[in-house]
């Protein structure tokens, strides 16, 4: 282990374009469950898996159901960054680190000081009328009873990419230029299950891939350079430099 992380810390010496990518698992720290572990969404009792009630045709068919979950499982005012958010945050302010890309909707990498953030699916922080567009903050949404509705009486809709949508070209285009320009890649925190989130790391060409993980991914086979363990943990061991 002590060898694997001087060997991280020299290559984040070595590099001046990194880029990382990243998921749940950046945020269990913050304790903010993730959709896979033993402890996540997924091991849960509900009537129905996350995936189909945060699916869109679910959300369409039954939105108070939908809002009952989102509303109990999916927000946490209260979660602030944890060491992973922030040592990325000041890898970047560093000139390191070029951009994090993130599965997450929880807004913590901003609130740690990221500045450029690619939200593939979005987030919980935007929230709009299906009718009439008007904008609505994480607050409104909170506190609203059962389904959040605009002034307007239109349905309010969480700019999240909920599973059967599709992702926002422009992010994926700008991510794409991202990782294929990086010198480095650091990906942490995810299953790396969720296509086409998880096909991005792909367009890396480097030789300096990394992994920092919990459990093993199916990825791990192609990494220069494969952790496990917890990703604050590590990141803040490395980032200090
Ligand atoms: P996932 O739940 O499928 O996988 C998380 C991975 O992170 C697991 O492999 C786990 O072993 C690992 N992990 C957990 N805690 C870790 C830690 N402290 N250090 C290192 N590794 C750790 O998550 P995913 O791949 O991001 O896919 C789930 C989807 O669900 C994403 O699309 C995401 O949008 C959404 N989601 C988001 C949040 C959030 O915003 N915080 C939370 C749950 C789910």
């Amino acid at each position: 282990m002590e060898e694997k992380l001087r060997q991280l810390r020299d290559w984040i010496l070595e590099c001046g374009s990194i880029v990382f990518f990243g998921g749940a698992g950046v945020s269990t720290e913050s304790g903010i469950p993730d959709f896979r572990s033993v402890d996540g969404l997924y091991s849960q009792q509900y009537k129905y898996p996350p995936e189909t009630i945060i699916s869109h045709s679910f959300y369409i068919r039954y939105p108070e159901e939908f809002y009952r979950f989102y509303k109990d499982r999916m927000l946490y005012v209260n979660a602030r960054p944890n060491a992973a958010h922030r040592a990325l945050a000041r890898l970047e302010a560093k000139g390191k680190l070029r951009a994090v890309i993130t599965q997450n909707i929880d807004g913590l990498h901003q609130m740690a000081g990221s500045k450029e953030v690619l939200e593939l699916h979005g987030s919980v922080h935007r929230n709009y009328c299906t009718r009439c567009k008007a904008f609505y903050d994480l607050d409104y949404v909170v506190k609203s009873e059962g389904i959040p509705r605009c002034s307007c009486g239109g349905m309010i809709k969480p700019d999240v990419v909920l599973y059967q949508e599709g992702l926002d070209d422009r992010i994926i285009r700008k991510a794409v230029a991202y990782i294929r320009n990086a010198d480095m890649l650091i990906v942490g925190g995810t299953s790396l299950v969720v296509y086409p989130a998880a096909g991005l790391i792909d367009y890396y060409r480097g030789n300096r891939l990394v992994l920092i993980n919990k459990e093993a991914t199916s990825k791990d086979s192609q990494a220069d350079l494969v952790i496990s363990g917890s990703i604050g943990a590590v990141l803040e061991t490395v980032a200090g430099i």
